[in-house]
């Protein structure tokens, strides 16, 4: 081993809550290093985690290519456009989401570099001491002593033990690489990432089943939200199964045999081409702790944190994926900024109450704040408004009618507590609603910001004003 290197913050993961906590610690005139063990599709080193490898970019790279898809088939004729011989090119797809998470992973490497963090290749375990051991890619290992820590290590699918990864049963990972459209595709799970990857394969011809366990759709959602995404999920032929418990998987000749009891408790068998497990992801702590470091990991695997991302050990923070919250590469973005500004003796902050949350099937679903279902739980007494992009002329221009906006203030006070949204473009749109929480705004407020017309945001404007049943694109 060569001798130990000094850093006053060492960062252990390059995924969205690492490479932003390297970054501005590096800002911070913070001598830092950045280690990540992740390869590329290319067997070469591939900074930016889950978010820029197999999760975030390259999802939203193949709902665009079968959003395009989709609509030439089923849009582009009430536009007076047609064509013959359409098809899709699997290859061609997967190619250009390829060459996009190639641009970003790459552009990590080039910031690492314009901001002076050194970045080492390689898995790295902590060690008493705030010592980071790692086994770099080539053998070597080197040993890298920080005045400070910052654990990043993210999270990796969670595999069912009765449903193990390979060729017909995948993971985000295998999900994004078919090679070609799979006949039926099975999905465990109707979060965000099943939803996101079903879309992709449904629109592209695949007959998709989704199997949810719990008895509601999107129950983290605004209950009138996931009505109406549920219905235009539907119509897309999105075939969502609710209160199924899977019990079994089997890969014969015919396909993969999925052993399920449904909402009545009666035993089904669902035959799929290919299966995707998207039933949650757990914090990445696999070897990363060695003993008597003093940091704790909890029931759920994830390393446990005070409200600052501080682990209880002088000098060792965590954050991102890999502790409780929200598993959001943005979450993650504000942690590592936060974390690496209070190393600098500044104040670092996250407002968790104004994290928005997006799901970007079609039409998309967005939320900041709370629903209607907890503030009535709670006992908070509200009013709320809402708007229809069926009424919004932009949206009809766009042939983009679903869904609408929600905003929900304090009864009393007129404080904008939550603001819920399904329609296009709305994982834009959820963030007057962030900046309106964030200031303490009020749905007055919001109604009196001038919004321009034709656009989305009029959804918004008039939703605020309905609040106060003076909307004036519809009765009130
Ligand atoms: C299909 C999919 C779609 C998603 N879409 C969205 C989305 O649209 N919006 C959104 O906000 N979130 C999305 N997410 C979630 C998002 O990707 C994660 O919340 C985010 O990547 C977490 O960031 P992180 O930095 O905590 O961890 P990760 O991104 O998981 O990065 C951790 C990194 O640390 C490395 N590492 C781990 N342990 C070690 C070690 N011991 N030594 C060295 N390196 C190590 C890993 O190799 C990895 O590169 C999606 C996830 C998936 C799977």
């Amino acid at each position: 081993m060569s001798e130990q290197q000094q850093f006053d913050v060492v960062v252990i993961g390059a995924g969205p809550a690492g490479y932003h906590a390297a970054i501005r610690a590096a800002q911070l005139g913070l001598k830092t290093a950045c280690i990540d063990a992740a390869l590329g599709k290319d067997g070469k080193p591939a900074l930016g985690g889950t978010c820029l490898r197999v999760g975030c970019i390259p999802s939203k790279a193949l709902l665009d290519s079968s959003r395009q898809f989709w609509n030439m088939h089923h849009i582009f004729a009430d536009h007076g456009i047609s064509f013959a011989d359409e098809k899709i090119d699997v290859a061609t797809m997967v190619g250009r989401k390829d060459k996009i998470v190639k641009q970003f992973t790459g552009g990590i490497a080039s910031l690492f570099k314009a901001n002076k963090v050194t970045a080492f290749y390689g898995f790295g375990q902590l060690q008493p001491g705030n010592v980071v051991v790692v086994k770099q890619h080539d053998g070597s290992t080197v040993e890298l002593k920080g005045t400070n820590v910052i654990i990043a290590a993210g999270s990796d699918s969670i595999e069912l033990p009765f449903a193990k990864f390979g060729e017909h049963i995948v993971d985000n990972v295998g999900a994004l690489d078919f090679t070609e459209v799979p006949k039926r595709l099975g999905v465990i799970g109707a979060g965000v990432i099943g939803l996101e990857l079903g879309s992709v394969w449904n629109r592209l011809g695949a007959e998709v089943t989704i199997l949810e366990g719990m008895p509601t759709f999107l129950s983290a959602a605004d209950g009138e939200a996931s009505k109406v995404a549920a219905r235009e999920f539907k119509k897309q032929g999105l075939d969502i199964r609710l209160g199924c418990k899977v019990s079994n998987t089997d890969v014969q000749a015919d396909g993969v045999h999925v052993a399920y009891t449904d909402a009545s408790g009666a035993a089904q068998e669902l035959v799929v081409d290919k299966l995707l497990v998207a039933v949650g992801r757990r914090a990445a702590t696999k070897g990363l702790l060695a003993d008597g470091t003093g940091v704790q990991v909890n029931e759920r695997g994830q390393i446990v944190v005070d409200e600052h991302c501080h682990t209880g050990v002088d000098g060792v923070w965590a954050v991102g994926d890999c502790v409780r919250g929200p598993m959001l590469a943005h979450k993650g973005f504000e942690e590592g900024i936060a974390v690496a500004e209070l190393i600098a003796g500044l104040p670092g902050h996250v407002n968790f109450d104004t994290i928005p949350w997006v799901i970007y099937t079609e039409p998309e679903i967005a939320w900041v704040g709370k629903t209607e279902e907890q503030l009535k739980a709670e006992g908070v007494p509200y009013k709320a408004g809402s708007f229809p992009f069926a009424a919004v002329g932009r949206a009809v221009a766009m042939a983009e009618p679903a869904g609408f906006v929600k905003v929900i203030a304090h009864a009393e006070t007129d404080t904008v507590l939550g603001m819920h949204l399904v329609g296009a473009n709305v994982s834009e749109l959820v963030h007057e609603g962030v900046l309106t929480m964030e200031f303490k705004g009020s749905a007055d407020d919001l109604a009196r910001i001038c919004h321009a017309h034709p656009s989305l945001s009029e959804a918004v404007h008039d939703a605020a004003m309905a609040v106060h049943k003076r909307a004036i694109h519809k009765a009130n």
